[in-house]
C-alpha cells in the first residue's frame, strides 16, 4: 500500500535541552488555560450542559484545571440518535479511508505531543517521561489499528471449489460504547476508541471523570482531521446516572471497557440482558485488574532486578493494572535482594511530578488516597512494613499523597496478597524453592502480568509454560507494554478480550461473514 512499516513511536529524550525545556512551557501555557468548561461533543455540536464537573491537579488539590460538562441520560440518547446516522455511510467508507483518519489524527498528536503531555502531568500527576510515553502510545494505537485494519479490510477467499467464489469477510457490530480509565489517560481511550471507529463502528466515548479534559483531546484530534459528523461522539458523565443507561441501551452493540474488575463484572452483568426491542447480543471486551508477581530467582542479577522492581512497583504510584504488586524472592537471596531494593526505595525522590526529578508523585485523588491508606493499615496488620515513606517537601494537607510502601512476612493467604491496591505498596513473599515461587505467582484470581529475573535457563523454561499470565516479562521490568511488540491484555479476572496492541484486537470490533456465490 506504500504504507510505512509501523514502528513505535520514539521515547522523550531529556538530554535534549528543547525536549527539557518543551514541558514547563507547555505546563505554563495550560494553566494559563484554566478555568475553561469544556462542552460534550455530540454529532459534530459541542454541547453544554448545566450539571459540570471540577477537575483538579492531585498535588494541589485546590488548583481546578477546568469544569467538564456532564452528560445525562438525554445527551446519551442524543449521541445515540447521532451515532445511528453516521453508521451507514461510515461503515461503508473504504477501510483505507478510514485508516486514513486514524493515521492524520496520529500527526495531529505528534504535533501537540508537549501541550498533551503536560496536560497528563496537571490532571493526573503523571510524570514527564511517562506522560509523553502515553501519547506515544496513543500514537501508535493509531498507526497500528489503521495498518491492522487494511489488512483485515480484504476480502479473503475460502476454498477452492470451481464455480465457487466464496468470500470472507467483516463488517462492524454497529454502536460502541467506550468506557475508559484515568491512568492511561489518551493511550487505553484512543487504543479502543480507534479499534471501533477504524472497523467502521460509531462510537461514544466516556471518558474517566479524573481525566475528561485528557480525554477532550480526542475531541481535538478527530475534529482536526475532519471526522465525520456522529462518529466519534465525546460524552462524559457521572456513571451514577448514566453508566448503566449506557450499557444497557439497546442500540449499543458492544462495550470497550479498561478499568477496575467490580466494574468490569458489573458491566458484563449489565450487557448480558438485552433491552426490550434489542435484536442482538452485545460484546464487552474487558480489561481489568491484576495482582502482579516479579519472580527473583536464586542466580538472578540483583542490580537489574532491584532497580526493575522498583520502577514496575511505584512507577506512575504503582497505578498500572500491569505494576508489580508482589515481588516473590527465593529464600538464598531474599536478606541481600530485599535489603537492597529497600535501601533504593529510600534514596528516590518523592513530590510532585511537576518536577521531574521526583520518581513517585501524587495518586490520582482523595478517593485513590482513602483507600489506598486503608490497604496501608491492612499491611501492618499482616505483615512488617519494612519501609513506609511520605514526601519530604511538599504541603501534604493539599496534594493527595501516600507513602511508598513495602511489606514483608506476606503469603498468599494474606488480604495484601490477593487484592488489587492500585497503589505504591509492594508486597514482598519469601520462597523456599523455585517451585514455591510459581505456586505463590500463580495463587490469585488475575492473570495479567509477570515476570522473572534469572540466569538459569531451565527456570526461564518452565516458567513460559507454568507462570500463568497474559504478559510474561523474562529479566525486565513487568509494565509498558509497546503497541505490536507487546500485546497486552490478561485472562481470569484481569479481563475478557483479546490483546490491545495485538493482531486479533480489531477482530472483536466486526462480525465475520461469508458471501458464497456459484460463478
Ligand atoms: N499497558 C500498560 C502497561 O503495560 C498497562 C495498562 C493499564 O494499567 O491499564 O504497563
Amino acid at each position: 500500500e506504500g504504507l510505512a512499516r509501523f514502528d513505535n513511536e520514539r521515547m522523550v529524550d531529556f538530554t535534549v535541552a528543547a525536549e527539557r525545556g518543551a514541558f514547563p512551557a507547555a505546563i505554563a501555557r495550560i494553566r494559563d488555560s484554566f478555568g475553561t468548561t469544556y462542552p460534550l461533543y455530540i454529532n459534530g455540536q459541542d454541547i453544554t450542559t448545566t450539571d459540570t464537573m471540577e477537575s483538579y491537579n492531585p498535588a494541589r488539590t485546590n488548583e481546578v484545571l477546568g469544569h467538564i460538562c456532564q452528560a445525562g441520560t438525554e445527551e446519551i440518547e442524543q449521541a445515540i440518535v447521532a451515532a445511528k446516522k453516521a453508521l451507514p455511510a461510515w461503515r461503508d467508507t473504504p477501510p483505507a479511508e478510514r485508516a486514513e483518519y486514524m493515521m492524520k489524527a496520529a500527526q495531529y498528536m505528534r504535533e501537540n505531543i508537549f501541550d498533551m503531555s503536560a496536560l497528563q502531568v496537571l490532571e493526573v500527576g503523571k510524570q514527564w517521561d511517562q506522560a509523553y510515553a502515553d501519547l506515544g502510545e496513543a500514537i501508535d494505537f493509531l498507526e497500528y489499528y489503521a495498518r491492522e485494519m487494511i489488512r483485515l479490510g480484504k476480502p479473503r477467499r475460502m476454498g477452492h471449489a470451481p464455480g465457487e467464489m466464496s468470500l470472507y469477510q467483516y463488517r462492524p457490530k454497529g454502536i460502541a460504547a467506550v468506557i475508559a480509565p484515568w491512568n492511561f489517560p489518551l493511550a487505553i481511550s484512543c487504543g479502543m476508541t480507534a479499534g471501533a471507529i477504524v472497523t467502521g463502528n460509531c462510537v461514544l466515548f466516556k471518558p474517566s471523570g479524573l481525566s475528561s479534559i485528557v480525554g477532550y483531546g480526542l475531541v481535538e484530534a478527530f475534529k482536526a482531521v475532519g471526522l465525520p459528523d456522529g462518529v466519534f461522539n465525546y460524552t462524559p458523565g457521572r456513571s451514577s446516572i448514566m453508566g448503566d443507561y449506557l450499557v444497557e441501551h439497546k442500540d449499543v452493540n458492544m462495550i470497550a471497557f479498561t478499568g477496575s474488575m467490580e466494574v468490569g463484572l458489573r458491566i458484563m452483568h449489565k450487557a448480558a440482558v438485552p433491552a426490550p426491542g434489542q435484536i442482538h447480543c452485545k460484546k464487552v471486551i474487558a480489561e481489568m485488574g491484576g495482582k502482579n508477581a516479579l519472580i527473583v530467582d536464586d542466580d538472578a542479577e540483583l542490580d537489574e532486578a532491584v532497580s526493575n522492581t522498583l520502577y514496575s512497583a511505584f512507577g506512575f504510584q504503582g497505578q498500572k493494572c500491569s505494576a508489580c504488586s508482589r515481588v516473590i524472592v527465593l529464600d538464598a537471596v531474599y536478606d541481600k535482594f530485599v535489603g537492597r531494593l529497600v535501601e533504593a526505595a529510600r534514596s528516590i525522590k518523592l513530590g510532585a511530578s511537576e518536577n521531574p526529578a521526583n520518581y513517585m508523585g501524587p495518586v490520582v485523588d482523595r478517593n485513590a488516597q482513602k483507600s489506598i491508606m486503608e490497604y496501608v493499615e491492612l499491611a501492618r496488620k499482616e505483615g512488617n512494613i519494612l519501609l513506609e515513606r511520605m514526601p519530604e517537601d511538599v504541603d501534604l494537607d493539599k496534594g493527595c499523597y501516600v507513602p511508598l510502601t513495602i511489606v514483608d512476612g506476606i503469603t498468599p493467604e494474606h488480604r495484601i496478597a490477593q487484592e488489587e491496591v492500585f497503589g505504591p505498596l509492594l508486597a514482598v513473599m519469601r520462597a523456599k524453592d523455585f517451585d514455591q515461587a510459581l505456586d505463590y505467582a500463580n495463587s490469585t484470581k488475575f492473570a495479567l502480568t509477570g515476570g522473572l529475573f534469572s540466569r538459569s535457563p531451565k527456570h526461564l523454561e518452565r516458567a513460559r509454560t507454568e507462570f500463568h499470565v497474559g504478559n510474561l516479562y523474562l529479566n525486565r521490568n513487568n509494565t509498558g507494554a509497546l503497541v505490536e511488540r507487546h500485546p497486552f491484555g490478561g485472562y481470569n479476572m484481569s479481563g475478557i478480550g483479546s490483546k490491545a496492541g495485538g493482531p486479533d484486537y480489531l477482530l472483536q470490533f466486526m462480525d465475520p461473514y461469508t458471501v458464497c456465490e456459484n460463478t
